[in-house]
């Protein structure tokens, strides 16, 4: 079957391009798929925009569009174990993470079913009997989502679904890296009764197919979840056709434990924080800032635990984390222990890839402590976007706000204490999108996801991730209009 869908056809490139996408434990090829490039991308577009100009999906009435999301997310859940393979062959997660995805989408595709149908517009009292003010929510127009690798299927539904329940046409561009759970989400979307030529999908380059998409003045929004560099260029070409823009970027993520922490929940939260599918996660909590009097007893048995963690294949049960996603991001990941070590970090455990013979085939890369950091380090301002925990110690309150809001980024953050007061405190002064208060990681599809700073701009998730795939337009009537006599009395 192609893999790039076009005006609701699955077709190849016209070039006739293809890529082979390499499983990352072993390097083997998990399926070839097609490669497109701008020409592809511009008939992605011109479908989008007659299919949104037809009015093919946004003159449907909110509660058939509800209907159709709804069925996107049963269908999800009738092939969740196949989806669940389909990202681990393709990322190196585990099965059970991969699972875990695809019930977290399932509960958006609900979320936005739902908000579809309960956003009717509002009416604004304008002070005048004799008017009548409304302001209405329309779609944007043609959108291009354009996703990363290390959450495809995931990072691309929190797109589409609210980009769908909105009533927008749309280009999908995943990464080139991890595409097989998007093809399989546009097959559902399909299956699920969403008209042609209202989601499209062009695998390919970001250079080409992504830029082509992010220049295209038949394009009105652009939602992009990736790195800060392709972020701001991103930002910079859509200034061009002055297009919406919406960015998920990094983060370098501060998890702030106090002495009178739960010992047992934040060492265990404190691993899951930095070594989840391998660190390779934008909200991952990779700088532990732990108080001065807890700094010992914490880090020694944070090392001794992070040096059990069983790595492999993700699809075998006893696998606690996968490897990284690909042999490049490895390298990158590497390049980071050499930063760290010159900087004068004091490396703990890992900084290396492993032993085991049986992971050799594999971009696997051991997790990594380094103690003694301060905020001033690259290694602990800049995202290695992998299994690399830097330590930095603080002594009162007030050090540790300030040191958890020493980043140029500010997507997530966590505070473990058992002071209530206290915890308020530091998540108010927080300068992140999240705050998780003795805990770390969970999201809900009700509540806004995003970054301050260079973490973003815009918000995914909640009322706001629809709102961002809307505008705005108030409809001002004059129910009784009078000659003013301003001119020519
Ligand atoms: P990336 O920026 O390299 O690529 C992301 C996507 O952009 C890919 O599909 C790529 O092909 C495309 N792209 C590349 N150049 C482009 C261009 N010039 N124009 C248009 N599109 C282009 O990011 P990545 O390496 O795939 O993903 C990792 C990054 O994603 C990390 O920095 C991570 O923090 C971030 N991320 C953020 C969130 C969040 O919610 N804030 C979530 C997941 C990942």
């Amino acid at each position: 079957m192609s893999t790039l869908f076009i005006d609701g056809r699955w077709v190849a490139a016209s070039a006739g391009g293809t890529r082979e996408v390499i499983n990352p434990y072993d390097q083997s090829v998990v399926r070839t798929v097609d490669d497109g490039d701008a020409l592809d991308a511009r008939a992605a577009v011109a479908s989008a925009r007659a299919a949104f100009d037809g009015g093919h999906w946004s003159g449907w009435t909110a509660r058939r569009r509800s209907g159709v999301l709804h069925r996107v997310a049963e269908l999800l859940q009738r092939d969740r174990a196949e989806i669940a393979r389909l990202e681990t062959l393709d990322t190196g997660k585990t099965l059970v993470e991969g699972g875990i995805d695809v019930d977290d989408v399932t509960g958006v595709f609900r979320y936005y079913a739902t908000q579809a149908e309960s956003d009717p517009g509002r009416l604004v009292d304008a002070g005048d009997p004799s008017v009548r003010s409304r302001v209405l929510y329309e779609p944007v127009g043609v959108c291009a989502l354009i996703a990363p690798w290390n959450y495809p299927l995931l990072q691309m539904s929190w797109k589409v679904a609210p980009a769908l329940a909105a009533g927008n046409t749309m280009v999908l561009k995943p990464s080139e890296t991890t595409p097989l759970t998007t093809v399989k989400l546009v097959e559902l979307v399909e299956e699920a009764g969403v008209p042609p030529g209202v989601v499209n999908l062009v695998l390919g380059p970001g250079g080409t197919v992504g830029s082509f998409l992010v220049d295209s003045p038949e394009v009105d929004m652009v939602s992009f979840t990736g790195g800060l560099e392709t972020g701001r260029a991103i930002m910079s070409a859509a200034s061009a056709t002055v297009k919406k823009v919406a960015l998920e970027l990094g983060g370098k993520n501060p998890n702030i434990v106090f002495a009178d922490a739960d010992f047992e929940a934040a060492i265990d939260y404190a691993l899951l924080a930095v070594f989840f599918h391998a660190g390779q996660v934008c909200s991952a909590g990779t700088r532990l800032v732990v108080a001065d009097e807890l700094h010992d007893r914490f880090v020694t048995e944070l090392v001794a635990r992070a040096e059990r963690i069983r790595l492999g294949n993700g699809l075998d049960p006893d696998t606690e984390s996968g490897p990284l996603v690909s042999a490049e991001h490895r390298d990158k990941v590497e390049s980071y222990v050499e930063v760290g070590l010159n900087e004068g970090a004091r490396l703990l455990t890992g900084g290396r890839r492993p032993d085991d013979e049986a992971l050799r085939d594999g971009f696997f890369f051991l997790p990594t402590v380094f103690d003694e950091c301060s905020s001033d380090m690259r290694v602990v301002q800049e995202e290695t976007f992998g299994p690399i925990l830097t330590v930095e110690r603080f002594t009162d309150t007030e050090s540790a706000i300030a040191l958890g809001n020493d980043t140029t980024y500010g997507l997530a953050a966590a505070v473990w204490t058992s002071d209530a007061d206290r915890a308020e405190r530091v998540a108010r002064g927080l300068r992140h999108g999240t705050v998780w208060i003795n805990d770390f990681g969970p999201y809900l599809p009700q509540a806004e996801w995003g970054g301050y700073k260079r973490s973003g701009v815009g918000r995914e998730l909640g009322h706001a991730g629809l709102s961002e795939y809307q505008e705005a337009k108030h409809i001002y009537e004059n129910t009784a209009p009078e000659p003013q006599r301003w001119f020519a009395r």
